[in-house]
């Protein structure tokens, strides 16, 4: 049975806890406060135990996929193991209970922290610096772009395209526009990698950078990238790297020797911390040597033994974040990188390569595979033929489910028609793997002899197929509008 919502679990005058009664003198609101800021209406809120709190969040846990239940092969967004000794040190009292504007003075673990995650990030990119502070990748393709547009602001110059490929993931462009630029977009030829012809025709002096992914989100390595990122520095336009898709190269190759000048890592993906539903990212931004200047500040800084905060570069950007970014995350991120070491991440990435191309080796016979060469940590199937069964690539990923597997990636990236795009990730056993083997090529086995059956997918969850576009057009947040008469008719 669905879990109701908790405002149906409501009984009057139950409660959570109890406040002793006041000390404090009591004082008038009507004083305290102008009209405006007063409420004429008690809020609507669940009157609910604590236990009813519990029951109903972990019940509602318990209808979902996660990487601690389940296999979960969604490309592009690497959902590894989250060992949960990066939580054990995230929870200890003096990072966990750190306020931001504690003087440096009574936080010099912490910042001795950040300051040496820097330092990491910087040894296994090839980068000069760093901020932690972008709460996202997203939001550090943001605060890249913004230090592209500050480089050639400082050159007195005006540049207002950005290149970006047809295979990019859909932020690249959203952050582009975001920050004033023109996007153009660069063709990806027949081998899945960038046209660089194609590239050619587009590069003008107007050109303030080229933004890419690699390896790309058809899971290939960017073959031509020194190349690349060449010809844009003839014209000193800079290479921005979206390195989400870092964990094949960790500790195998660094960006920072393939000409790229900046770029940004998902600390929550390749980094093991866990992200989904929303909550808590990181996306620092490396730098070259030249751009440092412009990074935003504040920085940690070491003074002698001690380490401080300055202000940062003479020409940054400025604040992306509140504070000093999500802390919690880069302490995990830490955690995982210390504890891992320098060889353990290099075996992450080859493992992760390796689990990729045992997945494709296994079921391109079955899911043909378009840009089919050597793949590194994921890899992208079209499912088109199956259309002729009227099965399509949202069917199958629903099938999925039902096998106990969480979907990977569809319909992305839009040059491959009905995309599936899989990332095992290094953290997965060959018994796994083969499991997951195992249920693709069975419903391969029913699109021939039962279509229904997956075209009704899901059949064994809780929640059957829902409408997404309805929920996502006319989301619908209010209680009072779903309303206890109408769900009870329902
Ligand atoms: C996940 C991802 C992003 C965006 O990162 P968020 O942290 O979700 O904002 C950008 N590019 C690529 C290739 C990604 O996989």
């Amino acid at each position: 049975m669905a879990e109701p919502l908790i405002i149906e679990r409501s009984v009057p005058g139950r409660r959570g806890f109890r406040l002793p009664p006041s000390d404090v003198p009591a004082v008038d609101l009507e004083q305290a406060l102008p009209a405006e800021a007063r409420r004429t209406q008690a809020p609507h809120l669940p009157e609910v135990s604590e236990f009813d709190v519990v029951r109903h969040v972990t019940r509602l846990s318990q209808l979902n996929f996660a990487v601690d239940t389940h296999f979960y092969p969604l490309g592009s967004c690497t959902m590894k193991y989250n060992p949960k000794l990066n939580e054990r040190v995230a929870a200890l009292p003096g990072f966990a209970w750190t306020h931001p504007l504690q003087p440096a003075g009574e936080v010099q673990g912490l910042l001795q922290l950040l300051f040496e995650l820097e330092q990491l990030l910087c040894g296994l990119t090839g980068m000069s610096r760093f901020t932690l502070q972008p709460a996202a990748g997203s939001q550090g393709e943001l605060a890249g772009l913004k230090i592209i547009a500050a480089y050639h602001q400082a050159k007195r110059r005006r540049r207002s395209t950005m290149l970006i490929p047809d295979s990019a993931h859909g932020t690249n462009p959203a952050s582009a526009a975001l920050s004033g630029f023109q996007v153009v977009q660069v063709r990806s030829g027949p081998e899945g990698v960038i046209d660089v012809k194609d590239l050619k025709q587009h590069l003008t002096d107007d050109v303030a950078g080229f933004m890419l992914t690699n390896p790309n989100t058809l899971g290939l390595f960017e073959s031509n990238i020194t190349t690349i990122s060449g010809l844009l520095h003839e014209r000193d336009a800079l290479v921005y790297m979206d390195g989400a898709n870092m964990n094949a190269l960790l500790g195998i190759a660094r960006p920072g020797e393939m000409g790229v000048d900046l770029l940004q890592l998902n600390l929550h993906k390749t980094f093991s911390t866990p992200h989904g539903g929303g909550g808590p990212g990181s996306g620092p931004v490396g730098v070259a040597e030249r751009l440092k200047d412009f990074l935003p500040g504040p920085q940690v800084c070491r003074r002698g033994r001690r380490y401080a905060w300055d202000r940062g570069g003479r020409r940054g950007v400025g604040r992306v974040h509140g504070f000093y970014g999500n802390v919690g995350v880069l302490v995990r991120a830490y955690t995982y990188i210390r504890s891992l070491g320098r060889e353990g991440l290099e075996r992450a990435g080859r493992t992760a390569i390796i689990n990729a191309n045992y997945l494709k080796a296994n079921l391109q016979d079955l899911y043909p595979v378009p840009y089919g060469r050597f793949c590194m940590h994921e890899f992208v199937c079209t499912l088109k033929h199956l259309k002729a069964q009227g099965v399509t690539a949202m069917d199958v990923a629903k099938r999925l489910l039902d096998y106990g597997c969480y979907a990977p990636t569809v319909y992305f990236p839009l040059i491959v028609d009905e995309a599936f795009m899989i990332e095992p990730t290094e953290t997965e056993s060959k018994e796994t793997l083969d499991e997951f083997i195992r249920a693709m090529r069975a419903i391969a086995d029913e699109v021939r002899t039962a279509p229904d059956r997956v075209r009704q997918a899901p059949q064994r969850l809780t929640v059957r197929r829902v409408d997404e576009v309805k929920a996502a057009r006319e989301p619908n947040l209010r209680w009072s509008e779903v309303g206890e008469p109408a769900r009870r008719a329902g």
